[in-house]
C-alpha cells in the first residue's frame, strides 16, 4: 500500500518536474525578449533595482514549505542563468572562432599551404640592409626546399636613433631576391598608409608586436585581398591577440596566420617568455594556423631549435626564425640571428623530427 503510494508521489514530482522545466524555459524566452529590448536601448542588462523587486514580490508570496532565505536563493540563480542566456545572445561567436568555422583555415602563400598538416618555415634576416644580404639568404632558404623568406623593410624599432630600414627600396630587393628563387615574401607593414604600395612587392602582410592593436593598420590589412602574419602583442593576452585577428577578419580578409612571439614577463634569461600553451589554446579556441617565432621570443641562438621542436610538438603550423649572412655584423637583432650553416643543421635536425 505504502510502495503504491510512494509510486503516485513520484510519478506526481515527473510531472512538478516538467512543469517546472516549462516554466523555467518560459521564463528564458521572456527575459530573452527583455534582453533583446535592453541591447535596442543601450541600458544594462543586469538590473539589480528590478531583482530585489522581483525577489521581495516572491518573498511576499511564500508560503512555505521552503523558507524565504531558500526560495530566494534558488531564485537567485534562476535569475542568474537568465543573465547568461542574454549574454550568450549578445556575445555573437567572433568570426576568428572554431565556434563559427569548425574546420582549419589553410592560408595559401604562393602555393605554400600553411596550416595544412606538413609544417611551413619562415626565414630569413630581421632586416632587409642590401640586395647581396637577402639573395645569399634566399639561395640558402630556397636550399633547403623553403618557400617563404622574411625580412624587414619598414623596422619598428625601441629606439628612433636605430635603423629604421630601407622602406619600399628594401622591400624591392627582397621582392627581387625572392623571386629569382622562386620564393614569397613576407614583410612588415607598421603605417597603413603603405600598404597599398607595399602589394606589389609582398606576398604576406606581417603585422608587428607593436602593432598588434594598431586598430588602423588591423583594418587596413583586413580590406586587401593578401594574407596576414600576425603577432601577438608582448603584453598582449590570449583574447586580445585572437581579438586583433577579428579586426582583420571583420573586414573580410580570412587569411590570417597567427604567430606566437613570446610575452614579456619578469624573466631575463630569454628576451621574451615563449608561451608555448598559447599555441594549442589558440588552435581549439580559433580555425587560423598559428607559428611560433623563435628569435624573437628566446632572444638565444641556443634555443632556437630546442623551442622550434616545441613549438611542433605541441602542433604549431611552422616556425619563424631570423638568418643572416653575417649575425654578428647585422643592423639589428646581431645576438640572435642564425649565420647560413646554422640555419642549415638547424632544419636538418627540425625536417628530422617532423612528425
Ligand atoms: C620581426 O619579426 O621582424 C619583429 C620585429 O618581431 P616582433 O614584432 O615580434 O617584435
Ligand atoms: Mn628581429
Amino acid at each position: 500500500m505504502s510502495n503504491q503510494k510512494l509510486d503516485q508521489l513520484r510519478s506526481q514530482l515527473d510531472d512538478v518536474n516538467l512543469q517546472l522545466l516549462n516554466l523555467i524555459n518560459k521564463r528564458g524566452d521572456l527575459v530573452k525578449g527583455i534582453g533583446q529590448i535592453k541591447e535596442q536601448q543601450g541600458t544594462n542588462r543586469f538590473d539589480p533595482v528590478r531583482e530585489r523587486a522581483m525577489l521581495d514580490h516572491i518573498s511576499n508570496h511564500n508560503q512555505g514549505p521552503f523558507e524565504d532565505s531558500t526560495v530566494t536563493h534558488l531564485f537567485k540563480e534562476i535569475f542568474k542563468a537568465g543573465l547568461e542566456l542574454q549574454e550568450d545572445d549578445h556575445r555573437k561567436a567572433l568570426l576568428v572562432s572554431r565556434k563559427k568555422k569548425p574546420e582549419d583555415t589553410i592560408v595559401d602563400i604562393k602555393g605554400e599551404r600553411v596550416g595544412e598538416g606538413d609544417p611551413s618555415f619562415i626565414m630569413g634576416p630581421c632586416a632587409v640592409e642590401s640586395y647581396e644580404q637577402v639573395s645569399t639568404v634566399a639561395r640558402a632558404v630556397k636550399e633547403q626546399g623553403l618557400t617563404l623568406l622574411r625580412g624587414g623593410a619598414f623596422k619598428p624599432r625601441t629606439s628612433p636613433y636605430d635603423f629604421q630600414g630601407l622602406g619600399l627600396e628594401g622591400l624591392k630587393m627582397l621582392k627581387q631576391a625572392a623571386d629569382e628563387q622562386g620564393l614569397a615574401v613576407v614583410s612588415e607593414i607598421v603605417n597603413p598608409a603603405d600598404i597599398e604600395e607595399a602589394l606589389d612587392y609582398l606576398d604576406v602582410i606581417q603585422i608587428g608586436a607593436r602593432n598588434m592593436q594598431n586598430f588602423e593598420l588591423l583594418k587596413a590589412a583586413g580590406s586587401v585581398n593578401k594574407p596576414v602574419l600576425l603577432k601577438r602583442g608582448m603584453s598582449a593576452t590570449i583574447s586580445e591577440f585572437i581579438n586583433a585577428a577579428e579586426y582583420i577578419i571583420s573586414r573580410g580578409n580570412e587569411n590570417i596566420i597567427l604567430c606566437e612571439r613570446g610575452i614579456r614577463t619578469y624573466e631575463k634569461a630569454t628576451r621574451n617568455t615563449l608561451d608555448i600553451s598559447s599555441v594549442p589554446i589558440l588552435k581549439q579556441e580559433t580555425h587560423l594556423p598559428v607559428m611560433v617565432d623563435v628569435t624573437h621570443s628566446t632572444g638565444r641562438r641556443d634555443l632556437l631549435l630546442p623551442a622550434a621542436k616545441a613549438a611542433l610538438a605541441i602542433g604549431a603550423d611552422g616556425v619563424m626564425a631570423e638568418v643572416h649572412p653575417d649575425p654578428a655584423v647585422a643592423l639589428s637583432d646581431s645576438a640572435q640571428q642564425m649565420d647560413i650553416p646554422t640555419f642549415q643543421s638547424f632544419m636538418h635536425e627540425l625536417q628530422g623530427h617532423r612528425v
